[in-house]
């Protein structure tokens, strides 16, 4: 799950680390009534989406050489015009996709007086199982070209979770920021901050760009990207309010409502699959096929008539679905109890598209002869290999 950065701001804040202060804003007088509580004279404005990149961002409904969604403004009338301009619109970066993303909320932040930026991030290293801590003295707003051109200038430090951050991981991290001196000590304490925040809410990634050094000496978080682990979420009910369910897909946000592992994607082939392994096989087949997945769904071990109905509903629901390959292995589930399910999820549905359906496992014959005796155009597969093919050439055949 992912927050937007005012939130990720006052979560971090919370456990001491050093940022701008600032107010969220959901309407333009609200922008205004925001900067009138912080000190000047620079404000920051700045459109809070689910994605980065907004410095160098760009407005669909605005002129090209419009700002982007980061505006630096002087007085309370340049805030006014900024919030306008922004509130509502389309904001298109390089991570949101050429659809971008409507700005409904905005930060008002208290503009800080840059001397350097740099990044620092953090991340779970499945690799080595440690806690990544990535730092770069070239931080700002292409750190993607700093990978990619100078690699040499990003420095990974990780720690191990057992061992806890450790006072030589922070003189690490202040090393390779080049840092001496009071500047060091305070990026000692913030790594320290930073990974006991981390730790403490079951971050998957935190990503801090640009970390600043202002020109009166201070280490300030000024851009803050958070991804928590969902897994983790239930232990945490604070951190469940600030999801923002309108930056993500309408059709995830359902499945998640039903205790469903679904994610779009962007061919036409459904696929409805229990277990997460079966999905991506399932998926890769497809694929190997000539045909492209329209999303990963996992129904999980214990998929009820109820829970097929549902997915069978957030699979059609994408007007991309050309044609649906269920593809279930039986284990403690039982096959003729899962063709029952499709039957009916089917005709509540109005299944309108080629279903191919392919089972395995406990009750295998009887949940065919189900299938094979409901009236319904249900193509019956009997292997993964059989199953692709047949979808694909039912989704060809219809095209
Ligand atoms: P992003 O483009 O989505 O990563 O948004 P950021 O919050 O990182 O802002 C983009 C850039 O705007 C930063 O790298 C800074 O150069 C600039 N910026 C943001 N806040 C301030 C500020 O308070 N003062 C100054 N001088 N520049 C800022
Ligand atoms: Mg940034």
């Amino acid at each position: 799950m992912n927050i937007h950065e005012y939130q990720a701001k006052e979560l971090l804040a919370k456990f001491g680390v050093a940022v701008p202060a600032g107010h969220a804003a959901m309407s333009v007088d609200e922008a205004v009534a925001a900067a009138g509580k912080l000190p000047g004279p620079l404000y920051v404005v700045k459109a809070q989406i689910h994605a980065g990149g907004r410095g160098k961002g760009k407005f669909k409904e605005l002129p090209a050489d419009a700002k982007g969604g980061v505006r630096l403004t002087k007085s309370l009338d340049d805030v006014r015009a900024a919030a306008t301009e922004m509130l509502g619109n389309t904001l298109v970066t390089v991570q949101t996709g050429e659809h971008g993303k409507q700005v409904n909320r905005l930060y008002v932040t208290d503009g800080a007086d840059i001397a350097k930026e740099y990044y620092l991030s953090m991340l779970v290293d499945r690799a080595t199982g440690r806690i990544a801590m990535v730092v770069s003295t070239e931080g700002g707003m292409d750190i993607e070209a700093v990978a990619h051109d100078t690699p040499e200038k990003i420095e990974t430090i990780t720690i191990d979770p057992a061992e806890g951050f450790m006072p030589h991981h922070g003189r690490a991290v202040a090393f390779a920021l080049k840092l001496s001196g009071d500047l060091a000590k305070q990026a000692q304490k913030l790594a320290q901050q930073l990974y006991t925040a981390f730790l403490a809410t079951d971050m998957s990634m935190l990503e801090v760009n640009p970390l600043v050094e202002t020109v009166d000496g201070k280490l300030l978080v000024l851009d803050a990207k958070v991804s928590f682990d969902s897994n983790a979420l239930f232990r945490h009910k604070d951190i469940l309010e600030l999801r923002d369910e309108t930056e993500e897909d309408p059709a995830e946000v359902e499945a998640s409502k039903h205790d469903l592992a679904y994610i779009k994607l962007d061919g036409d082939i459904g696929c409805m699959v229990n277990g997460a392994g079966l999905a991506m096989a399932t998926m890769d087949i497809i694929k190997l096929n000539g045909a492209f997945p329209a999303n990963f769904l996992d129904v999980g071990g214990g998929a009820s008539k109820e829970k097929v109905t549902e997915a069978f509903k957030i699979i059609l629901s994408d007007p991309a679905v050309k044609g649906i390959l269920v593809n279930i292995f039986g284990g403690i589930m039982r096959c003729d109890i899962i063709a029952e399910g499709i039957i009916a999820a089917a005709k509540e549905v109005n299944l309108s598209v080629p279903l191919v359906v392919r089972l395995e496992g406990t009750n295998v014959e009887q949940g065919k002869a189900i299938l094979g005796n409901s009236g319904l155009p249900i193509v019956a597969a009997d292997d993964l290999g059989d199953a692709a093919r047949k979808i694909v050439a039912e989704v060809k055949q219809a095209a």
